[in-house]
């Protein structure tokens, strides 16, 4: 390596350009053959650099939001969704509503493909860069307790400030007592207007106070979640259930052709 190669070698360890430091040399090589201008080499190299950082700052993302890899908008046959909703899906992976700090709430049977499509959205939302987290309901509110039991309550909705959208799963899958509720209504009041919830429940708003007890923290919880939100209603059929009556269906024929 020559002098000049090795200072430069140093420098860029030093600045943290690991990416452009692996690539400079090929880039400079082929500069030279095709009589590349002084910008436009260096517009390549910075843009090698750019490009390895977005790349590792989204698998960062990735890891860091605990979503499932697998449900993602590629695995997910939207044509079973009807065409309202195709369109609030589009709109919504745009990420928009992000920004406007409103919520998405998904209901519908079980099976209907609430997390699915909700995890899907989440990952479109990650690749533009946004911060999303996913919890189960169930291991939020036990968090969000033990984080109260040591006085680490407000540390604990700071950290999670720090997402640009939470997807909560299943709220109201199990029953859960009046101090585990309190937690989870204090944590949705200061994301209010503040930062965006994404959550998917089997429960309608009617059946809401088995979830939060008191009638009012009911209404108040609502109001908060509704106020700037977009609805998905998926009254589908399972999504499971019909892949089984479909592939009943396929070994029907199949038998009677034979
Ligand atoms: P829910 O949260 O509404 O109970 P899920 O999202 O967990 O439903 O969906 C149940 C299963 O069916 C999952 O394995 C999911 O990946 C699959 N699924 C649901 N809807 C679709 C769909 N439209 N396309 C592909 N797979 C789907
Ligand atoms: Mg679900």
């Amino acid at each position: 390596m020559s002098k000049q190669n090795k200072k430069l070698h140093e420098y860029l360890t030093s600045l943290n350009l690991t990416h452009l430091r692996a690539v400079y040399s090929d880039v400079s090589n082929r500069a030279v053959k095709e009589n590349m201008d002084y910008e436009s080499y260096l517009l390549e190299l910075i843009e090698h650099e750019w490009l390895q950082r977005r790349h590792n700052r989204i698998e960062r993302m990735f890891r860091e939001s605990k979503l499932p890899l697998e449900k993602s908008l590629q695995t997910f046959d939207m044509t079973r969704l009807p065409k309202k909703i195709i369109h609030q899906v589009k709109l919504l992976c745009k990420g928009l509503f992000l920004d406007q700090k409103e919520n998405v709430l998904a209901f519908g049977n079980p099976g209907s493909g609430k997390t699915h499509l909700l995890c899907a959205i989440g990952q479109e939302l990650i690749r533009q860069g946004k911060r999303v987290y996913f919890i189960p309901s169930v291991m939020l509110v036990q968090k969000l307790l033990q984080a109260k039991r040591e006085l680490q309550l407000p540390r604990l909705i700071k950290r999670l400030s720090r997402y640009d959208a939470i997807i909560i799963d299943d709220l109201g899958y199990v029953q859960q007592d009046r101090q585990e509720m309190e937690v989870l209504f204090t944590l949705l009041s200061e994301r209010y207007e503040r930062g965006s919830i994404m959550l998917t429940s089997n429960l309608p708003f009617s059946k809401w106070e088995t979830i939060f007890k008191d009638p009012m923290v009911t209404a108040a919880a609502i109001d908060r979640l509704v106020h700037h939100s977009t609805i998905l209603e998926l009254n589908i059929s399972s999504y499971r259930t019909q892949q089984a009556k479909t592939r009943k269906e396929a070994d029907q024929n199949q038998n009677d052709t034979v």
